[in-house]
């Protein structure tokens, strides 16, 4: 093969991806695909594996073989590699014979450049399967080979054959599971023991990590979605039957939601899943079937309603939003019921001790103290030392505070009631409930009966999961999830020990906050320019039939937002904009802007002359802008544009003419500097701003 530069590399993402640079690390695995060598990607979602082997393929003389284990996401991938101009098709049982024949007529004069192919179908395949055909292979969700991986597919097991068959073919397997010995199974199952490994960070950066506690959690996703209309979110859940119930309150509640989960039909589960990627559905309720296939890219938010089983899940399921690198957040609901029920559904399987412990990890993020991402990236051994500023414990440090105190009075009331009461009974005991437990079992005798009623109940639960976390008292799961003392507690009761708690996050201050700000700023659809080239990108998507996302990611939208381009060459510059796309999308957009600007023009001159109309009728400055509901700058600023056109302004009666004069000199001084912080700080900081504009506006008309 030709030597390949790398200007070669980037002209080809550009053209065909619409992209300007490759991202950490892609470069050096394609050039290593292209160097025929084979290839291991360890990678985030959404970090960007596609383009590592479908570059690659574009240079390559015959096809690239690409094994997928979902038939929904493959016409997904060919939809958006032809909607880049690249030739591509896919091979599943699905399809129709003469469908199938097609596929072979473009391997066998080599004008398909990329080929997906369910594992099951290789088989049918086999007459394709030699070098004269195929220049690479790509394995995605390559961890479905490994019986050490959570989702292994039997039918992986057959791939071992290919570097049998095609010794001399690059094989390039991507997954992003980090797990050491999940990857080591994978080149061993591969046979490619050689492979060069690329282990990227796992840091996703762009997504804010949130935990709350679980009360009210209905009323909390309501109110969070409410915020962010518009927005594509999954919400996930343990059982099918909350998926059904969340998704009908929301529905009550006006948001455009469905439920999605193993027991509907493969119809309606289609169904629903092309309605989230089409943009027709905002928000799907699903339990953990849901997303495997799905390569949106514009999910805003996961919220997770019940806590994962671990932190592999957790990692992956909430890895589905922001994969366009624009902001996204993941917010989890923290319960202690979720953690007892989970245990009890693993205390049924084969590998009880391992999905424990894995379970351990994923409270101790859900109840951390620090730096939340540490902790999800300590655990895929990436180690960072500043902390992220973008999860809840950054943004709002817990405080600590002596719960001495707090923790004696708990103890002693585990220790009355001999260790044989789960949370719910000890809190009730300790701040003196009248219920028919209490009551039947002579509770309100104990000596610490009722010694906690300061402290509501909820706070309570709280203080008692830090002490269980903090090994003070434990969870005998065996014995009806019973409270009871351990060896540390003899160091709170007896031994003078201190402990420090931290203060419960105030849900009601969450509410206010969100209240106070969802007043200020009304959380309606706007008309901006965004919404506009949306609602455009959502009809090409519906005439074309593909997900709106692969006509432009989220992050193309908004870089046309804010660019703005009016010709061919400035819009092929944004970022997701190749060659293709500039064809065939770029003139419908290029005409949307030039709408939206002309209509804010108009609008504009429209605002001035409004002004200038009041002006007229005599009113003051404040009344202006008081009638106007705008700010007395702003009118200030209009009637100095009317005064530069020269209409019939007076600015003169709004400065005086010792004022003028200083303003006159500054000028001169600052040679005529245009910002006005310098005048400012020029003129001792005793002329304010609003006199310093009137004065050079009328300066700058004089002149
Ligand atoms: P993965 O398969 O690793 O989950 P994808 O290949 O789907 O991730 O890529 C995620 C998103 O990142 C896609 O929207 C893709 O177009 C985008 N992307 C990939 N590489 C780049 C790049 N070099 N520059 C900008 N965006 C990129
Ligand atoms: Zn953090």
């Amino acid at each position: 093969m030709m030597q390949i530069q790398e200007k070669d590399l980037l002209s080809k993402l550009k053209t065909n991806f619409g992209y300007d640079s490759f991202r950490l690390q892609q470069q050096e695995i394609i050039e290593n695909i292209l160097a025929k060598k084979d290839t291991l990607v360890i990678m985030p979602t959404g970090g960007g594996k596609s383009i590592c082997y479908q570059l690659p393929a574009l240079f390559f003389e015959g096809i690239t073989l690409v094994i997928s284990p979902l038939i929904a996401l493959m016409k997904d991938q060919v939809d958006s590699l032809k909607a880049n101009g690249i030739s591509a098709a896919y091979f599943n049982s699905s399809q129709t014979p003469e469908e199938h024949q097609k596929v072979f007529d473009g391997v066998a004069d080599k004008t398909v450049r990329l080929l997906y192919v369910a594992p099951e179908s290789l088989s049918l395949l086999q007459h394709v399967l030699n070098q004269n055909y195929i220049s690479c292979i790509a394995v995605d969700e390559a961890h479905c080979i490994s019986a050490w991986g959570h989702d292994f597919r039997p039918s992986y097991k057959q791939l071992a054959f290919l570097k049998k068959s095609l010794p001399e073919t690059p094989i390039v397997a991507l997954t992003a599971t980090a797990d050491k010995a999940t990857q080591e199974d994978i080149l061993q199952q591969l046979a490619i023991p050689n492979a060069t490994k690329y282990v990227s960070s796992f840091n996703r950066e762009n997504i804010a990590l949130e935990v709350r506690p679980a009360n009210d959690r209905i009323k909390q996703i309501i109110r969070f979605i409410k915020g962010k209309p518009k927005e594509a979110g999954i919400i996930y859940c343990l059982s099918r039957k909350t998926t059904e119930q969340l998704a009908k309150k929301l529905k009550d509640n006006n948001i455009n939601a469905k439920s999605y989960h193993a027991g509907l039909s493969f119809e309606e589960r289609s169904k629903t899943q092309e309605d989230f990627i089409k943009d027709d559905v905002d928000v799907i309720c699903a339990t953990i079937a849901f997303g495997m296939g799905i390569d949106k890219s514009n999910v805003r938010w996961v919220i997770h309603y019940n806590m994962p089983k671990n932190i592999e899940g957790y990692y992956q399921e909430i890895g589905r939003s922001g994969r366009d690198g624009l902001e996204a957040h993941a917010l989890l609901f923290h319960s202690y019921a979720d953690v007892i029920q989970l245990r009890q559904f693993i205390a049924n399987t084969t590998n009880k001790d391992v999905q424990e412990a894995k379970l351990d990890r994923m409270k101790q993020f859900a109840e951390a103290t620090v730096c939340r991402r540490k902790i999800l990236l300590s655990y895929f051994g990436e180690l960072i030392e500043e902390n992220c500023g973008n999860c809840d414990v950054c943004k709002n440090p817990p405080k600590f505070f002596d719960g001495t105190l707090i923790a004696q009075k708990a103890l002693s009331a585990i220790y009355r009631l001999e260790g044989k009461e789960a949370m719910g009974t000890v809190i009730d005991v300790l701040r003196g409930a009248q219920n028919a437990t209490i009551l039947e079992k002579g509770y309100q005798q104990i000596k610490t009966y009722g010694v906690g009623k300061d402290i509501s109940w909820r706070d309570w639960q709280h203080y008692i999961i830090q002490l269980i976390n903090q090994g003070f008292c434990q969870i005998a799961f065996h014995l009806h999830n019973a409270l009871q003392l351990t060896e540390f507690s003899n160091k709170i009761l007896f031994n003078g020990e201190k402990v420090f708690l931290t203060t419960p996050v105030e849900i009601e201050k969450i509410k206010k906050e969100t209240e106070v700000k969802s007043k200020t700023k009304k959380k309606v659809v706007k008309d901006t320019l965004f919404e506009r080239l949306r609602k455009l990108r959502y009809r090409i998507a519906q005439e074309e039939d593909i997900a709106a996302y692969l006509v432009f990611n989220d992050a193309t939208l908004r870089e046309l937002e804010n660019e703005r381009p009016q010709t061919e060459e400035e819009f092929l510059a944004i970022s997701g904009v190749g060659q293709r796309k500039l064809e065939v999308y770029g003139g419908e957009f290029m005409e949307e802007i030039k709408t939206f600007l002309n209509e804010k023009k108009k609008s504009r001159k429209d605002t001035t002359l409004e002004t200038f109309n009041l002006y007229k009728e005599g009113f003051t400055i404040d009344e202006i802008a008081d009638k106007r509901g705008l700010k007395p700058q702003t009118i200030f600023s209009h009637l100095s544009k009317l005064y530069l056109e020269g209409k019939d302004v007076s600015l003169d009666e709004f400065i005086s003419a010792d004022i003028l004069n200083l303003v006159r000199n500054a000028k001169k001084v600052l040679k005529n500097e245009t910002a006005l912080k310098p005048y400012f700080e020029f003129l001792g900081e005793k002329v304010p701003y609003e006199q310093i504009r009137i004065g050079l506006t009328i300066l700058q008309k004089k002149r």
